[in-house]
């Protein structure tokens, strides 16, 4: 009877223990679900900008982390060239951008356990109030990209012994789509920036003239074109060789990309020509603009090779209303725009070089001519 009973016993415990392995068992498996449809969100995400957004916003909320940062090394100041262009809220976010490696090298393991015993705890700026955390490091080939850094105000969320599995498949694979977004950036600058000069290539400018110009008729700003062409520069190759004739042509880019805003755009059109986008300007600012740029490139002989090169560029202008450029379809109108800037630098060659010239006649002064929106 008593062996009867001390099997019953047995069999109560072995399936309670049961139950509870299933359970947990039951829980891992939606630990891992959840965990795939991040990483599937990961590898979908919309470059840096998105993966950030999603790794610093959408991941501590959705699952309940008081805090999540990330450190990343950023030696050539890659990522932060990205994001200063991107529009993201990156004061928002606790990230860390590091310029040497120092202190990631240390992060050999990742580290599971109470806030205060971490040895990392820089990876928390303001996480006082944190009970436990987890310091994972981010790493690819040995190469250490960075440190995720999750924390909760739940003593116990993250205990020593517990299983890594999942936090080290959530590193690896951020690393992996991090380096991947990286790489494709690199890619894609490679693509449209011109190898001599590093101002953009004549793709770049075709791609971003007609965004520019769909932007520019919404916001009904005006749109100026401006070709720059040194003057003279075959006498240049003929005299001193190819290779000063590409150091002028660098110096030059150099030098007409000093004063732009972050809107303005400077490209290499081809050989010794250059061409820019300045929206926004009315008539008289972009002519400002344009004799600036002119003096800024005469300003001083270009240096190569012990030689000092005075240098010299005409500059054709062509400035248009937001109406006008709305008033044809959109390919005709980028061509007309290009086409005028480009007789005006003729004007400015035959004037006798190192001059600005400006399309089309100004309107008589004090004369208008506009037509009110209709309401509706
Ligand atoms: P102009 O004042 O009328 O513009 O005279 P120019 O001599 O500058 O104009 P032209 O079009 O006759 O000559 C441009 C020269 O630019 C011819 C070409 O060999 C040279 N060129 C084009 N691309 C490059 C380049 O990438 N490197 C070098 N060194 N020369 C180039
Ligand atoms: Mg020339
Ligand atoms: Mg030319």
């Amino acid at each position: 009877m008593a062996e009867k009973a001390r099997l019953k016993q047995e069999n109560l415990w072995l399936r309670e223990r049961l139950e509870t392995l299933l359970e947990a068992a039951r829980d891992n498996e939606r630990k891992l679900d959840r965990l795939t449809a991040l990483e599937m969100r990961l590898l979908t995400a919309d470059g840096l900008v998105g993966i950030l957004t999603l790794l610093l916003e959408d991941f501590p909320r959705e699952y309940g982390l008081d805090h999540v940062g990330l450190a990343l090394h950023d030696p050539d100041g890659l990522i932060s060239g990205i994001l200063d262009i991107a529009s993201c809220p990156r004061e928002t976010w606790s990230l860390k951008l590091l310029s040497a490696a120092e202190g990631l090298d240390r992060l050999e393991e990742l580290y599971l356990g109470e806030y205060a015993s971490c040895p990392e705890p820089w990876c928390f700026e303001g996480g006082e109030a944190l009970g436990s955390v987890a310091v994972l490091p981010v790493q690819r080939t040995g190469r250490y990209l960075g440190v995720l850094a999750l924390g909760s105000r739940c003593a116990v969320r993250y205990r020593e012994g517990m299983d890594t599995y999942l936090l080290r498949r959530l590193a690896a694979m951020v690393a992996i789509c991090i380096e991947n977004a990286l790489a494709a950036w690199r890619l894609r600058e490679l693509g449209v920036t011109d190898a001599l000069t590093g101002v953009r290539n004549r793709r770049f400018f075709d791609l971003r003239l007609r965004e520019e110009m769909i932007r520019v008729v919404r916001e009904r700003q005006s749109l100026a074109c401006l070709f720059v062409d040194i003057d003279h520069f075959k006498a240049v190759n003929d005299r001193y060789g190819h290779g000063v004739g590409d150091q002028v042509i660098a110096t030059v880019a150099d030098r007409l990309g000093r004063h732009l805003r972050g809107s303005d755009l400077l490209a290499r059109y081809g050989g010794e020509e250059f061409v820019m986008l300045l929206p926004g300007l009315d008539r008289r600012e972009v002519r400002v603009v344009a004799e600036r740029v002119r003096q800024v490139v005469c300003g001083g002989a270009v240096e190569v090779d012990g030689y000092a090169l005075p240098v010299t560029v005409s500059i054709g202008a062509a400035h248009w209303p937001a109406q006008r450029l709305a008033m044809q379809p959109m390919d005709a109108a980028a061509r007309d725009l290009l086409r005028e800037a480009d007789d005006a630098l003729l004007l400015a060659k035959e004037g006798g070089r190192n001059r600005v010239v400006m399309a089309g006649l100004p309107p008589p002064d004090g004369m208008s001519l506009e037509l009110l929106p209709l309401g509706l």
